[in-house]
């Protein structure tokens, strides 16, 4: 297994009487693009802000290269490793796009020129704009040069692509990819637009109510879930969402849809049992698996 850049155990945290984090666990490996998957509220920000020391949890431990994030020692020399864009966007309203690139660059001594340039280009940002003036969308590209210049070897990125139109969004896509692939670097970034994640990570965890409800390789889950696809002579029986595998069940007069999660060959033989059955096996997307897990009409993508 390789090595853990984000390891989080037992993490709780409550904001009065409301719990945010109920327990999360969570491993990211290094070199990875990992997905973190949830919907409104699940606790992804509240997450992430404990990762950047922004915000203490009540009790588990977090580590991040291997050292504990509420260690003050360690924080600041945790930091410099990170690159990190949050929902907030903070940038100082009296800079200019400029003026917060030159203010940036001298906390970090792995300052990349050239990948400065490349953003500066590719995102057509005006130098001279102060940033109140700037969109919502270029504010969160100035924030992703930033977060990518200074050249991390963790980028952390609290839904990147909200507030960015869908060309940019597929330029950032490739970026992304091409830095892991390139650099190494581990990129650990929430969105809830799923194709998007699809695209691009290898890796995801879907959280609710601040717990882990599913973590691992994509492929992996992918893999492990399928959806059989039924038709039938007659009515079919009510009690195919007991056999072993099976998630569930939708019904449509002769026709069934059925989610399965293991044992989908023995399933499919089963369910080609039932009088005239049409079973066919179809590969599931990483949205059905997140409503399987978190509800219908909770996300989009
Ligand atoms: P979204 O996808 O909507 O950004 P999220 O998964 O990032 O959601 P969090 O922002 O982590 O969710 O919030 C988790 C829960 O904690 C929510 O119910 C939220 O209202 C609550 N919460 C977060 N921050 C605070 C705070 N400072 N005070 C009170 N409650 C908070």
């Amino acid at each position: 297994m390789s090595e853990a850049i984000i390891e989080i155990q037992g993490l709780r945290k409550s904001f009065g009487s409301h719990t945010a984090l109920d327990g999360l666990d969570l491993r990211v490996p290094a070199g990875s693009v990992f997905g973190f998957l949830g919907r409104n509220g699940a606790g992804k920000t509240t997450t992430i802000k404990h990762l950047l020391g922004l915000i203490k949890a009540d009790s588990g431990s977090a580590h991040v290269f291997g050292q504990p994030v509420d260690d003050r020692g360690a924080a600041v020399g945790i930091r410099r490793r990170i690159g990190f864009v949050t929902e907030e966007k903070d940038l100082y309203p009296y800079m200019t796009v400029d003026g917060m690139i030159r203010f940036t660059r001298p906390f970090f001594h792995g300052w990349r020129h050239d990948l400065e340039q490349r953003y500066l280009d590719l995102f057509a940002l005006p130098r001279d704009k102060l940033i109140p003036r700037l969109s919502k969308g270029m504010r969160s590209k100035l924030m992703i040069l930033l977060a990518i210049s200074h050249g991390a070897e963790l980028l952390i990125l609290d839904e990147p692509m909200e507030g960015l139109d869908p060309t940019v969004v597929e330029q950032l896509l490739r970026e992304l990819v091409a830095i892991t692939a390139e650099r190494g670097t581990t990129i650990f970034f929430s969105s809830h637009q799923l194709p998007d994640v699809e695209q691009i990570a290898d890796h995801v965890a879907i959280i609710d109510g601040g717990k882990t409800l599913l973590s691992g390789a994509l492929d992996d889950l992918k893999a492990r879930y399928q959806r059989l696809s039924v038709v039938c002579s007659a009515e079919p029986p009510s009690d195919v969402g007991r056999l072993d595998g099976v998630e569930s069940v939708r019904r449509s007069g002769r026709m069934l849809s059925v989610l399965v999660s293991r044992n989908a060959d023995a399933v499919a033989a089963q369910l080609r049992q039932l009088p005239g059955a049409l079973v066919e096996c179809f590969p599931v997307t990483l949205k059905e698996v997140f409503l399987e897990h978190v509800g219908n009409n909770k996300c989009s993508g």
